[in-house]
């Protein structure tokens, strides 16, 4: 096993053994069994050449792993960036798995990407990369075997051309191989919304746990994207007053509370030179984190409460938002300190959550109304909340040591009961 105390880190694969086998450690399962859940099932590596609209032609390696499919086909998003890699992919599956379970959604978990540099890419070579590359896993994805969703600069639009290339291939059309596609080809209602909302109701349940009432609290937000942003409305709509948010280019910080209605999504700090201003300082991303506050949510990059400044951070409650945003040595120090930690598995589940209503509304071919995914979506959260929350209690382990406990229990349940084949 890694020593915790060493790493500080963003490798996610060693970051990811670390929490298995530590929530592992805790659990009664055979040695096979951990052994099998804790590798991926499937690994499936391309290469494809792409042709650019200057004309000259580039070979890109692409990869989609299913980590898990016991309890259901294989779940998680497609990536375009330059960084990834195999490695990371693997790791980015197997968390899919994981958050599958601690929500109780019938998925496995996966994750594919393209390592490519997108923001140098005209849109017609980002359609043709993602049309080649579909075509390129094909054999292994499906509305039963397998179904991507948007992650890293891939987008509905993105969904969209996917949908089209599989449907090609099959002879009909076939919405139920991804989620996070436009409404009209069958997206959801409330999925845009999904991961803050989710993010923001266990933090409620947080709240509750710990007898606070969030009228009246604080809240500093870092990242102000698709999560960050939405986030920041939901709690406000709760009385809850934001201090400070930010984005990539620094953030905004106000003592008395933020109007967030005044400031841009994605970078909030350009409200600063904006005509007519904003009632707001400046604040760095490093100096946000460190804010007093009730509540802090990591919306942006992972591996940004660390060692250098977990003992620093003076909030109540961290929701994590983004996916690792704690360090595992950090882990270790706010929980020291008393900082109730949601972990991402558990708090960033609600996207995952309502591309499963998703896929169940196209398999049904149906169609919810925002209200009836909203409230599905409150029950299944409140209550992965309450269980995760259970064994922390029970077992005297912090939430993020329980969530994994609560997840492997579950997948080596269906792997015991499956059996081996042949
Ligand atoms: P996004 O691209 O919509 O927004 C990202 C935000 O982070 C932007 O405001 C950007 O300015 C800011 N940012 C970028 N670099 C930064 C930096 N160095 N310092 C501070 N801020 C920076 O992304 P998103 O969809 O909101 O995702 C945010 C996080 O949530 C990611 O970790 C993502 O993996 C995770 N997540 C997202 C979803 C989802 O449904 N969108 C689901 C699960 C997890």
């Amino acid at each position: 096993m890694i020593d915790k105390k060493d790493y500080d880190e963003k490798r996610p694969l060693e970051m990811h053994n670390l929490h298995f086998d530590l929530a592992a450690s805790h659990l009664d399962i055979e040695d096979w069994i951990l052994d099998k859940i804790k590798h991926p099932r499937r690994e499936f590596s391309v290469k494809f050449p792409l042709r650019f609209d200057d004309g000259h032609t580039e070979l890109l390696s692409g990869y989609r792993v299913q980590h898990n499919t016991l309890r259901g086909p294989a779940k998680g998003g497609i990536r375009y960036h330059p960084s990834v890699d195999l490695d990371e992919v693997r790791a980015l599956a197997a968390f899919m798995t994981w958050k599958c379970a601690v929500v109780d959604i019938p998925y496995g978990g996966a994750k594919g990407g393209v390592q490519c540099n997108p923001d140098s890419m005209s849109q017609s070579e980002i359609e043709r990369m993602t049309r080649r590359f579909i075509w390129e896993i094909s054999p292994i994805i499906g509305p039963e075997k397998d179904i991507p969703a948007p992650d890293v600069n891939t987008n509905p639009q993105v969904m969209a051309w996917i949908v089209d290339t599989y449907s090609v291939f099959k002879g009909y059309t076939c919405p139920g191989v991804v989620t996070g596609k436009p409404e009209c080809i069958g997206g959801s209602k409330g999925r845009l919304k999904a991961t803050a909302r989710g993010c923001v109701y266990t933090l409620q349940e947080a709240a509750r746990a710990l007898g606070m009432d969030l009228d009246g609290k604080t809240a500093v937000i870092q990242g102000f994207g698709n999560v960050g942003y939405y986030t920041a409305h939901f709690l406000s709509e709760l009385g809850v007053k934001i201090l400070a948010v930010s984005g990539s280019k620094g953030g905004v910080y106000n003592a008395n509370g933020l109007d967030i209605d005044a400031l841009p999504q994605y970078e909030p700090a350009l409200a600063l030179n904006a005509p007519g201003g904003i009632e707001a300082e400046s604040i760095s991303n490093e100096d946000l984190l460190c804010l007093p506050c009730d509540i802090l949510v990591p919306a942006a990059l992972e591996g940004v409460l660390n060692k250098a400044n977990a003992n620093r951070i003076q909030a109540k409650i961290v929701g994590e938002a983004a996916n690792g945003p704690t360090s595992p040595f950090a882990d270790d120090i706010l929980h020291d300190n008393g900082v109730f930690v949601i972990p991402d598995i558990l708090a960033n589940a609600g996207g995952v959550t309502v591309s499963y209503f998703e896929w169940v509304q196209n398999t049904q071919k149906l169609f919810w109304t925002e209200e009836d995914v909203n409230k599905t979506l409150w029950s299944i959260m409140s209550r992965a909340f309450q269980q995760v929350y259970d064994i922390h209690r029970k077992h005297k382990v912090n939430m993020r040591v329980a969530a994994y406990m609560l997840a492997i229990e579950r997948v080596a349940e269906a792997k015991r009961v499956r059996g081996i084949f042949p």
